[in-house]
């Protein structure tokens, strides 16, 4: 479904983050794209998201190459990208009000405005109904984020892009949200790409995980990992021994006895 062909891609006057960089997204996918700091994770996203052009090379979505934003991908940014001023139902319906002016095919003014019953049916599945005439600062940042998957789900994309949607909240609300994130990925049949710092978060969510490093990347270091949904795997040696392989394939020093689900890239 995705396909980054020979791509080249620097910000101005530094060393290029990926180089003749090859890779590729079959549709349906969970991919978990781990790296330590600086490595070009956020670059990577923005490129799939159009929102970033590289210098070479192109990165392809269903054969189209990208030159623009596709009203069919979502992003999710870090820090949830909520209007403050704006209750949850409002900034849930914030994606069909910016459809509502591009158009569906992202270029167009369109003629009808999308029923708001559709947000409160995503408001409703993410539990959010209770809530939905707060703020912003009224929410738990598990809230806020389910908050902003809700407005980017009520869009009803086919690629779904995260940049570090948990890494700021508590461990068991972390938990809660990524079961829940497989869960939508299967009813809604995402093809998922999850960036992440935390080498037992990549091996919760990625079916698949690409490993970045030090600028330039250039040949990807794919990390099969299909037991990644299986209920209970986080409590399986086979995922402990996937966290000691991931981490001694970034170089970093294994931890005894059982890693923490505070790992560090
Ligand atoms: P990650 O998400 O893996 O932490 P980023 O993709 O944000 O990494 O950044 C990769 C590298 O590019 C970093 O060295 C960062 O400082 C640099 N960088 C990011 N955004 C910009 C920008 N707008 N202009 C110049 N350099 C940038
Ligand atoms: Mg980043």
């Amino acid at each position: 479904m995705v396909r980054l062909e020979s791509l080249s891609f620097a910000y101005a006057d530094q060393i290029p983050i990926f180089q003749d960089f090859t890779w590729e997204v079959q549709r349906g996918d969970t991919w978990a794209i781990l790296g330590p700091s600086g490595c070009g994770k956020s670059t990577l996203l923005y490129l799939l998201a159009g929102l970033r052009f590289p210098q070479a090379g192109q990165v392809l979505i269903d054969e189209q190459a990208i030159t623009r934003p596709r009203p069919h991908t979502g992003l999710i940014i870090q820090e949830y990208g909520l209007l403050p001023w704006a209750t949850v139902r409002e900034n849930a319906r914030l994606g069909f009000r910016i459809r509502g002016f591009y158009g569906p095919d992202g270029t167009h003014a369109p003629t009808d405005d999308l029923p708001s019953g559709d947000v409160d049916q995503w408001l409703n599945r993410l539990r959010l109904l209770p809530h939905a005439d707060k703020y912003p600062g009224q929410l738990s940042g598990g809230q806020r984020q389910r908050t902003a998957i809700a407005r980017t789900l009520a869009l009803k994309p086919d690629l779904l892009l995260m940049d570090e949607p948990f890494s700021s909240l508590d461990a068991p609300t972390r938990e809660g949200l990524q079961i829940l994130t497989l869960e939508l990925q299967a009813e809604e049949h995402l093809t998922l790409v999850i960036v992440t710092h935390t080498i037992e978060e990549a091996a919760i969510l990625g079916k698949k995980i690409l490993l970045l490093g030090e600028p330039p990347n250039t040949t990807p270091r794919v990390i099969d990992n299909p037991k990644a949904g299986i209920s209970d795997y986080r409590n399986s040696a086979e995922y402990t021994a996937m966290c000691r392989d991931l981490r001694d394939s970034m170089d970093l020093p294994t931890r005894n006895p059982v890693p923490s689900p505070e790992g560090r890239a």
